[in-house]
């Protein structure tokens, strides 16, 4: 795309320069709208155009200095193409340090277009499905890829997410296989361990094909993926610096920006060698307080011990241990200490059994 007539809302970029501005947000009853920053960091020579966005879970922050870091005039400089950056898709939820929207009490990222799980009655889109459909729209016009960065757990590592690459004709599964590998060369390049996201049933129940990423990905056939920059609420240092690099080395990947990837700083890294799988886990079988025994970080084996389980009077509920029933990587733990059946105790990254290309289920 020419990097002269670029314009994402009111933000029109400037060749070998930043420029800023706003694109629409939810109109306020008390006047105004909630609009969301733009910035546009052009080269001077056309190219691709990679979109970055961040906080839409609003209490999620680690991206906005990633962003702010990342797009600088010496970025400019070198860059061919442009980066077009939202540092927050959520400024209610960055006010008030929550996940969701005030004035839209669901996931926001679940309210891009797509299949709703249960179609229900027809209603009228949500105040953040109407936004959500327009910055869609945006990213349809402008974008050749995407990356949106998220963070998890108080007590979790660093790691990028990768969707399986969905179809519904058999006439379209070659152009996906071929997304799937393209995919693959982006997280690789990004530089932080890759994760595929939950099976295709999980993904689906979960409305995460309606995510930013999700739906870039299964509706515009973008390369697009999430990033997850460890603990929410604060900016984890290493993670913040580490993201930068990655984001460079993927312009590079790209070819928006000259030179040879930068060395990426030591990571957690999961200890098994196959393609991982996002999974919650494990269950409690019944209610208690918990007490961690793993970081995240680590790799368990089968039957391995990942909290012990008492009650408040610090005697073992059952056989006192939570074990984990397969290999694998803990990613996160949940914040806090109380156990309940039925509520995972912890992020895990275990084997894929599963394809990496899929049929929409029926
Ligand atoms: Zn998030």
């Amino acid at each position: 795309m020419p990097v002269t007539t670029l314009t994402i809302g009111t933000c029109r970029s400037v060749p070998g320069d930043l420029a800023y501005g706003t694109f629409p947000g939810p109109d306020l009853p008390t006047g105004g709208t909630d609009a969301l920053a733009v910035i546009i960091a052009s080269g001077k020579h056309d190219g691709p155009v990679f979109w970055l966005t961040a906080n839409i879970h609003g209490d999620e922050v680690c991206g906005i200095p990633v962003i702010h870091r990342l797009l600088t005039p010496e970025l400019c400089r070198q860059l061919r193409g442009a980066v077009v950056a939202l540092p927050t898709l959520n400024p209610s939820g960055l006010r008030t340090r929550r996940r969701h929207p005030y004035y839209d009490d669901r996931d926001p990222n679940r309210t891009f277009p797509g299949v709703r799980k249960d179609p229900g009655e027809p209603r009228e889109p949500s105040v953040y499905e109407r936004l959500s459909a327009r910055l869609l729209e945006a990213i349809r016009e402008s974008a050749s890829y995407y990356v949106d960065l998220h963070t998890a757990s108080i007590a979790s590592v660093p790691y990028a997410i990768r969707d399986r690459v969905l179809y519904r004709q058999d006439s379209e599964r070659a152009a996906a296989v071929a997304l799937s590998e393209r995919l693959d060369h982006m997280t690789a390049a990004f530089g932080f361990p890759v994760v595929m996201e939950y099976r295709v049933g999980g993904y689906i129940a979960k409305e995460l094909h309606r995510s930013t990423t999700g739906a870039a990905l299964q509706e515009l056939r973008l390369p697009a993926f999430t990033v997850e920059l460890g603990p929410h609420t604060v900016v984890d240092e290493r993670n913040a610096r580490a993201a930068v690099i990655g984001l460079r080395n993927l312009l590079r990947w790209a070819d928006m920006l000259p030179g040879d990837p930068e060395p990426m700083p030591p990571l957690p890294r999961p200890a098994l060698a196959q393609r991982l799988r996002r999974e919650d886990g494990p269950y409690p079988p019944a209610a208690g307080i918990l007490d961690y025994r793993a970081q995240p970080g680590d790799t368990l084996a089968a039957g391995g011990i990942l909290a012990d389980l008492r009650d408040l009077w610090g005697r073992p509920v059952g056989d006192g241990v939570i074990r984990l029933d397969r290999d694998a990587w803990i990613l996160g733990l949940e914040d806090g200490i109380l156990a309940y059946p039925g509520a995972a105790i912890a992020h895990l990254a275990v084997p894929e059994d599963s394809p990496v290309v899929d049929r929409w289920p029926a």
